[in-house]
């Protein structure tokens, strides 16, 4: 046991950060979907140097360095690197998912998969242990470790066993019952200098204490003053009313109970709140029998059975060997509630970012992004508007000022796909090449030893 952990660890570390090459590459004649809303590019050329892009503009219209390799992409698409901003990483290990397993080795399988799918930069949502988190986010920081980057919320916010739910997460949230509580727990945060704070407002179906709005109001302006800002966790929509009113900055879900109304989606585009669809974790039991993208020879499937364990995809199968179907119908209920919200706050002009509670268990790291950006789609946003929620609006609302659009002084951080997301947002996962700081990384490299 201890020997094969050993071995995990050497390879892990590994895989380091990838260093910027030095010469400038022009890559040409790609179809090219800036990522910040602007029209995309149909035959376009894109140049990087330094691990940064220099150059944006139509083929021909870019002159490259002397000495500058050249790329031809002729019928592919590039796009912006996904962002995820609602992960969980370090608790699944093969087909067991428990505290055991929140080690610095897990955490950095979840952000070499997440890479692998595309995605290159998560904002992990305050279920974390320890220093695990914060030491991987310094060492990425420093160039020592590679994987998506990492940003954290360090110990999110709740009332007694009212924070993240199930035994695997026991006694990592902070659980206050007065203000004094609530603002040195911030005080806390900040000297950590989390990404932001994360809280829970949900009575889990009446089994706990609801964080009430004085405590949460007290942990808002604390944040506030400190600089930092804060992530709901809400079910309930009156809560969700209450808590734009007091100045939440994200909404980690939408809220469950009901569609949200138009009086709080013109006060979430009014107050520039940030929303999650999390759509992903609710869609996966809507469906009668085996979903497409985990049936053989979907690009989906392609993708998990490279980077996850044969006994964990064929699980995710069982699950819907025999579905009930009074089940699927509550499913699809409680599901179109949620469907019905994202599209009124998208159609609303909100700031919608792409979130899927990825790291529950099975909701693997990248895995759940490309899935929850379908979702989103499916939703009622047109692959325009999810791409942009999956890339510059999510690194705007992380801070990620050189992330998220194909733009001159932006890290060359993106996809090559083999068929345009604009036509159907699934070819999201028909990833050809993926380039990060400048590199072309080997993507089966990240993940063949985690299968
Ligand atoms: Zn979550």
């Amino acid at each position: 046991m201890a020997r094969s952990l050993a071995i995990a660890g050497l390879l892990a570390a590994t895989l380091a950060a990838q260093p910027a090459p030095s010469g400038a590459v022009l890559y040409q004649n790609a179809r090219l979907i800036p990522g910040d809303g602007s029209p995309a590019i149909e035959r376009s050329a894109l140049l990087v140097e330094g691990g940064r892009i220099a150059r944006v503009g139509s083929a021909g219209s870019v002159t490259a360095p002397a000495g500058a390799a050249r790329v031809d992409l002729t019928g592919k698409t590039i796009m912006p690197a996904l962002i995820g901003t609602h992960v969980h990483p370090g608790f699944q290990r093969g087909l067991s998912y428990v505290a055991a397993n929140f080690t610095r080795d897990t955490v950095i399988e979840d952000l070499n998969r997440a890479l692998f799918f595309g995605v290159a930069a998560v904002l992990s949502h305050g279920i974390e242990a320890g220093d695990v988190l914060y030491q991987v986010r310094a060492d990425q920081q420093a160039g020592r470790l590679g994987g998506a980057r990492l940003l954290v919320a360090g110990r999110g916010i709740g009332a007694p066993n009212a924070g993240p739910g199930g035994a695997t997460y026991a006694g990592i949230a902070y659980e206050i019952t007065t203000e004094p509580e609530a603002r040195r727990s911030v005080e806390e945060l900040a000297a950590r200098q989390v990404d932001i704070v994360k809280i829970w407002v949900d009575d889990r179906n009446g089994r706990a204490p609801k964080l009430p709005p004085a405590l949460y109001r007290a942990v808002i302006d604390e944040a506030h003053q400190r600089g930092l800002r804060v992530s709901a966790h809400v079910f309930y929509h009156d809560d969700a009313v209450d808590l734009v009113a007091a100045g939440v900055d994200a909404f980690a879900h939408l809220v469950r109970d009901k569609e949200m109304d138009d009086a709080l989606v013109a006060a979430i585009v009014k107050k520039n709140v940030y929303v999650m669809g999390n759509l992903t974790t609710p869609l996966r039991p809507t469906y009668p029998s085996l979903p497409p993208w985990l049936t053989a020879g979907d690009p989906m499937m392609t993708l998990l059975t490279a980077s996850v364990p044969a006994a964990v995809v064929a699980r995710m199968q069982a699950y819907y060997a025999k579905r009930d179907p009074k089940s699927v119908e509550g499913a699809r209920q409680r599901y179109g509630i949620l469907q019905r919200s994202l599209a009124r706050l998208s159609k609303a002009g909100a700031k919608v970012v792409l979130g899927a509670d990825t790291g529950l268990e099975d909701h693997f790291f990248g895995f759940a992004e490309q899935l929850e950006l379908q979702a989103m789609v499916d939703a009622g946003l047109t692959p325009a508007q999810g791409i942009v929620a999956a890339t510059s609006r999510a690194a705007e609302f992380l801070h990620l000022a050189d992330a998220g659009a194909l733009q001159p002084g932006k890290r060359a951080d993106f996809l090559v796909l083999d068929a345009n997301p604009l036509d159907d947002i699934t070819n999201t996962r028909r990833i050809s090449r993926l380039v990060i700081n400048g590199a072309t990384i080997d993507r089966a490299s990240l993940v063949a030893q985690y299968r």
